[in-house]
């Protein structure tokens, strides 16, 4: 559990899953094809990040949901305003949540079978 927990907080900090001092990306949607330290491959295979768009939806589905409901037990605004807040987070969030989603699948997915070249296999 330690080790998962581990995984979730150095994908949160958009980190190499295997050395976790290198960044994953070098602009705002682009990710290295390798560490530059370790030479940790980031894409496996293609379509290697289809996990990371399920994440994305559902943390956006979970904020919209979640934000819907707490401004209208909150605030009660009209249903014409929170039609007006919730598609717009729903378009934005995802864009700003993008590294984090590749960054979270990358890491869990490295804890849960790392890759057959990596040295956490190697040492055992
Ligand atoms: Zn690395």
């Amino acid at each position: 559990m330690k080790g998962l927990l581990r995984a979730v907080w150095n994908g949160l900090l958009l980190r190499c899953p295997e050395c976790r001092r290198e960044a994953l990306f070098t602009g705002p949607f682009r990710m290295r094809p390798a560490c530059p330290r370790c030479g940790c491959p980031v894409e496996r295979e293609a379509g290697y990040f289809i996990g990371a768009i399920y994440i994305n939806y559902a943390a956006t589905v979970a904020l919209c949901l979640s934000g819907f409901f707490a401004l209208d037990w909150l605030a009660a605004p009209s249903l014409a305003v929170q039609l007006t807040i919730w598609p717009a987070v729903g378009v934005a969030f995802p864009l700003y949540f993008f590294r984090y989603a590749r960054s979270l699948w990358l890491n869990v997915d490295h804890f849960v079978s790392p890759p057959p070249a990596s040295p956490r296999l190697r040492r055992s």
